[in-house]
């Protein structure tokens, strides 16, 4: 008899997201005329960037000659897009990484969903709260998480509130955690952290030797020049610190499938007896056993990111959903609504008015502006209260959801 891991059976039976899609389902049949603006997606609108289509076109006529084929590659990406990366994303911001110390994958969803696979099953961890649901319940389906409490909180994971009274930054814990995950720029709430915040983060784990899961999916949105993109632009983060970054948001590969992962060589973590165990040989191991490569033909797409026209057609897709997200966040403070985020991030975080829940806020929007939005008590028990705005939809849509919004606000 096949047993099953019981973990997985103490996730919420629906995900959140599907939730959502089932009230618009419904909403649907009953307003069958209605024009829905979907203000609350976390999926980007724009197509590829021409630069990337073209090398995936020439990637593709490779792929039908039998002198340029290629079937497996290596498991942890090929060098031409490795060497792009530490070029153009580190090398400029005084980090200097070693080829074999990136790991390309199919995004940041599996990278930060799957490194929990080399960490022992019970770690304590930490989490911002509200959050990106993925750290939550990928600790959850392998018991690391323990028990859902009453209070929405799971009983092995150190809360960490971003809340207004402490400007969405969290606070450094008190007690000591081994692992701990931070996103910045954050999904949902928008914020950042300024290269000081991000320094008492780094020397928290080098005190504590807490192992650092930095989520920098989003940093290509950062717009403030003394905002740090990467977690070792300060000083011992490689000690400690593991980067993801995804080609998502920053090049529409949402649909393509492309990340990557630092593992600095540094970094380790211990065994019951003490003995160090580096986590970059422990990563490549578990890649050679559980995934083999992203396509050729995407990495190739990727690395037309780095070419002149890929930068150009990259910068003005992101300048296109910050303007998006601007504009929306002047209409909701001209409606008398509490906004942070939106000014290095694609994303609003709005507080609901007069204290409604995410809910019952989701359903007013929905049924009074056709506007869906993201119920911010999905992200974590302190986004009761909020909802998450995107800069991704169309600029029309944008215009056209504050027309609906300043009626039935
Ligand atoms: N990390 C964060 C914070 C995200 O918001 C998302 C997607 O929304 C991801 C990771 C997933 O990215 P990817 O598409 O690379 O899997």
């Amino acid at each position: 008899m096949a047993l099953v891991n019981e973990h997985f059976l103490k996730l919420p039976n629906n995900y959140f997201f599907s939730d959502i899609e089932k009230k618009i389902n419904l909403f649907r049949v009953t307003h069958p005329k209605a024009e829905i603006i979907r203000l609350g997606t976390g999926d980007v609108t724009l197509p590829l960037p021409h630069a990337c289509t073209e090398a995936m076109h020439r990637a593709v006529e490779e792929m039908s000659n039998p002198a340029t084929f290629r079937g497996y590659g290596p498991e942890e990406g090929y060098h031409f897009l490795i060497n792009e990366i530490i070029k153009n994303d580190y090398v400029p911001r005084g980090v200097h990484l070693e080829p074999g110390e990136i790991f390309i994958s199919d995004g940041s969803k599996s990278d930060t969903g799957s490194i929990g696979d080399i960490l022992r099953h019970d770690n304590s961890i930490g989490v911002t709260d509200p959050i990106y649901p993925v750290y939550i319940d990928s600790n959850v389906s392998c018991g690391r998480a323990g028990e859902l409490q009453s209070d929405g909180k799971w009983s092995n994971v150190v809360y960490m509130p971003c809340l207004p009274e402490n400007d969405f930054i969290p606070q450094i814990p008190s007690q000591r955690i081994d692992i701990v995950y931070l996103c910045y720029p954050n999904n949902p709430t928008g914020t950042v952290l300024s290269k000081s915040e991000l320094k008492k983060w780094v020397n928290y784990a080098l005190q504590n030797d807490t192992l650092i899961i930095f989520d920098a999916a989003y940093e290509a949105y950062i717009q403030n020049p003394e905002i740090p993109h990467s977690i070792y632009e300060i000083k011992g983060a490689r000690k400690v610190a593991i980067e993801c970054r995804s080609f998502s948001k920053t090049a529409g590969f949402t649909g393509v499938r492309c990340g990557y992962m630092v593992i600095p060589k540094e970094i380790t973590a211990a065994t019951l007896t003490g003995q160090r165990i580096p986590l970059n040989p422990m990563w490549k191991r578990h890649q050679e056993v559980k995934f083999n490569g992203t396509s050729y033909i995407t990495q190739r797409g990727a690395e037309a990111v780095y070419t002149p026209e890929g930068k150009e057609e990259v910068k003005a897709n992101i300048q296109y959903y910050m303007e998006n997200v601007q504009i929306l966040k002047k209409a909701f403070h001209e409606l008398g609504l509490k906004v942070a985020g939106g000014d290095d991030a694609p994303y609003l975080w709005v507080q609901t008015p007069k204290g409604m829940s995410s809910w019952k806020f989701f359903d007013k929007l929905l049924y009074e502006a056709y506007i869906v939005g993201t119920p911010g008590v999905g992200f974590g028990p302190s986004g009761e209260g909020y909802m998450r705005f995107t800069g991704f939809g169309k600029r029309e849509h944008c215009k056209e959801a504050i027309q609906r919004l300043r009626r039935c606000l």
